[in-house]
């Protein structure tokens, strides 16, 4: 039985990557220095990896920034605008911008909380094998051999590559990136053929598309691909990578056709692979990779699990190779690094570098002449809270009353103008406030010291909201690190880790809290700094909180129950926050749901599932108050797709969204799926420090009152504040207060 990996953590195990290449950028260091940097961490993981005993070793799963855009420099799909600079200034121009020339878009990778940097494909693009260092696969592969260990170039397939892909602006209607496919092989088989020329015997193609939903169009593609690729006369053998979910059966069917050697199948994310695989005839003649250890989260695997999926596919394939489920890019590297994890939750818990442990483990196990060796227990399951589980059984499906009694309640008690201004919940964090948090967390300043700075600070927000005369103030969230960690540490149930670095894009990274057991809220969690907001002012001060879905997104999760009941969990916790808040005379209280549409399945038959749980545990959160209590939500994105029918289900009284860029459409697009409840396009695009005037504020505003009623729209920035520096905040507020008045005045 032979073992491998489908990529390893990059980023070093003290974030070397992050701070070789911010030195790069900063001017503090050269290329040579950057380059140093990134060979010794590809040597470090490779040498792990054989000292593990990992029997087949990838490489070119290291990048200096994301390997969609090395999978774009490599076959030169450069746009002109970048051409003129070369080396790693192109590169991180392509994804960061310089000076007048923008980046390359930057989107979610599938359903994880990685970016990629989107390919710009038009129909002028011409493939072409770039040479050297941008040759990435080449040059390391020959870099481990020259280290003496033997690997298996990964490359981002081509169909996933060229499905990622969008054209440029100015591309003719009907061109897809995917009409390109002819071009994209030629360059994949001349990388083949170096590749096999210098002795590479394997090759793998990560094709993480085949589990999303997939035209015949599409799987005719993927046939062609593989067919030409397959039939070349010199190269190395091909496997073929489908991981989180379930692989399309007509894929599955595809490549059992085809000549590639190896088909590589996630059995965490996608259980059902088991039967696509027997509904298929299996694959005969073929290598199965089986991806048996969940490389997505953190859990320690089951291994009498694991062993019974190799059981069940064995004999539908020529041979197995034990697997992690997809590249361990998303879990941290070391569980050994965390000192203060609690033991009964880290003894649940495997990292990268234990996962690798597992496969070989597990590798061992399965192999005929390994030892009858003891059965290790199965992993224990989260601690149970009966309190929670019996409140929640009791609650059953929650709802607030008729919208439009709570739309008249809130006119009267809030006593709000039409086109009432407000912002999304963060004010600038300043290099004072983040000092003083990490004083704080040091123990270099005391509780009343930390509390008296975050006061002071409440109350410049509060005086200066005033001052520019926005109608719902916000207390500007200086307390919160993040939106999903500030709430973890609070509630009973989630773990926090002290190196548990992932990639979310580029050099940043995210230390996601673990949810480990049921979810509690042993006290309030944000009435005190609410509070004290509220009694500096009469305008009403906005309560904020992270929702639900947003909370299990940007978290390690259980996968000891359905996500739905986790979710209800977290609900419950919000549902006493908010009924808190409210007690105390918080009239208007805001739930996050940035990642609502982040969570949808890839697969539409999926997405009814997920959308139910998802709307149900934000109304059970929400549901809890008065009519005349205000619930707002809040996304960071305009583009709604399939999720735009359950913006209107999740019946919150205000939605705000992002709007500035894409002119306001969005909100008759609500309104035609039927929402009908207040709405706050953004009308100031926070993520640059560009000031947007007030005439163009104005004129968003006048272009969305043709689709809403005066009554019911915001006017607000695209989202929070926090990244952003107080001149431009105060001068983008001034203007879009201006703006309001303006068009206030015409209606
Ligand atoms: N209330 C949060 C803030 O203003 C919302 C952040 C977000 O949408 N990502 O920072
Ligand atoms: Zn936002």
């Amino acid at each position: 039985m032979k073992t491998t990996v489908l990529g390893y953590p990059r980023i070093g195990a003290r974030r070397e990557l992050k701070f070789a290449t911010e030195d790069y950028w900063a001017g503090r260091a050269d290329a040579d220095a950057l380059a140093k940097t990134g060979a010794e961490l590809r040597a470090a993981v490779w040498n792990e990896l054989r000292d593990a005993g990992v029997d087949a070793i990838p490489s070119n799963t290291f990048s200096y920034y994301d390997q969609v855009l090395d999978t774009s420099v490599l076959v030169d799909a450069v746009p002109d605008r970048y051409r003129h600079l070369t080396g790693f200034d192109r590169y991180f121009a392509m994804a960061r911008g310089v000076q007048d020339v923008p980046p390359l878009e930057m989107t979610k990778w599938f359903d994880t909380n990685y970016h990629y940097i989107v390919p710009e494909l038009g129909p002028g693009t011409r493939f072409r094998l770039a040479e050297g260092a941008a040759a990435k696969p080449l040059a390391e592969y020959r870099e481990a051999k020259a280290l003496g260990i033997e690997t298996r170039p990964v490359l981002v397939g081509p169909l996933t590559y060229l499905l990622l892909a969008k054209p440029p602006a100015d591309a003719p209607d009907g061109f897809r990136p995917l009409d390109l496919l002819d071009g994209l092989i030629d360059v994949y088989a001349e990388v083949l053929e170096r590749l096999a020329g210098s002795g590479a015997a394997w090759v793998q193609f990560d094709e993480p598309a085949l589990v999303a939903d997939r035209t015949g169009e599409e799987i005719d593609a993927l046939a062609r691909a593989y067919a030409r690729l397959g039939r070349l006369s010199s190269r190395p053998r091909l496997m073929v990578a489908a991981y989180y979910g379930t692989i399309g059966a007509d894929a599955l069917r595809t490549l059992a056709r085809s000549r590639v050697e190896a088909v590589a199948l996630d059995f965490a994310a996608g259980p059902g692979n088991v039967d696509v695989l027997a509904s298929v005839g299996g694959l005969p003649r073929k290598t199965l990779v089986a991806g048996v250890v969940d490389g997505r989260n953190v859990w320690r695997a089951d291994r009498r699990r694991a062993k019974a999926v190799c059981a069940s596919v064995l004999g539908l394939v020529d041979r197995l190779v034990v697997s992690t489920s997809c590249p361990l890019l998303h879990v941290p590297l070391d569980l050994d690094a965390e000192t203060s994890l609690d033991p009964g939750v880290r003894e649940r818990l495997a990292f990268a570098r234990q996962k690798v442990a597992e496969v070989v483990a597990l590798g061992r196990a399965l192999s005929e002449d390994a030892p009858p060796a003891g059965e290790a227990p199965a992993p224990a399951a989260g601690k149970v809270d009966a309190s929670v589980r019996e409140r929640l059984d009791s609650l059953g499906d929650a709802r607030r009353g008729d919208r439009s009694a709570r739309f008249a309640a809130q006119r009267e008690a809030l006593g709000l103008p039409d086109l009432a201004t407000t912002t999304i919940g963060s004010f600038p964090q300043t290099p004072e406030i983040r000092r003083v948090r990490a004083d704080r967390r040091a123990g270099r300043i005391t509780e009343e010291e930390y509390e008296r700075a975050m006061k002071d600070e409440i109350a410049r927000v509060i005086a200066l909201q005033e001052e520019l005369g926005l109608d719902v103030l916000v207390h500007g969230e200086p307390e919160r690190n993040d939106m999903v960690q500030y709430f973890a540490e609070q509630l009973d149930g989630y773990a926090a880790t002290e190196h548990g670095w992932v990639q979310s894009y580029g050099t940043r990274y995210v230390r996601p809290p673990i949810l480990h057991s049921d979810v509690a809220r042993p006290r309030p969690m944000t009435v005190k700094w609410a509070t004290y907001a509220q009694s500096l002012t009469s305008r009403p001060v906005k309560g904020m909180l992270t929702g639900p879905v947003t909370m299990l997104a940007w978290s390690f999760v259980r996968d000891d129950q359905p996500l739905a009941e986790t979710a209800r969990q977290v609900a419950l916790a919000l549902r006493d926050e908010i009924a808190d808040l409210e007690a105390a005379g918080i009239r208007i209280i805001q739930v996050d749901e940035p990642a609502l549409r982040e969570m949808l399945p890839l697969r539409d038959a999926d997405r009814p599932a997920y959308l139910e749980w998802a709307v149900g545990a934000f109304r059970l959160a929400t549901s809890g108050v008065a009519d005349t209590t205000q619930i707002h939500t809040h996304m960071c994105y305009s583009e709604f797709g399939e999720i735009i029918g359950a913006i209107g289900e999740l019946d919150a009284d205000v939605t705000s969204v992002e709007a500035a860029r894409s002119h306001m459409e969005l909100v008759s697009d609500l309104r035609a799926a039927g929402y009908e409840n207040g709405i706050g396009p953004g009308v100031w695009d926070i993520h640059s420090p560009r000031v947007p005037s007030a005439e163009e504020m104005e004129r968003n505003l006048r272009r969305a009152l043709r689709a809403v009623e005066p009554s019911r729209l915001w006017v607000n920035p695209d989202c929070g504040l926090k990244t952003r520096a107080y001149p431009e905040t105060e001068a983008s507020l001034r203007n879009l207060v201006e703006a309001a008045r303006r068009v206030r005045a015409d209606v």
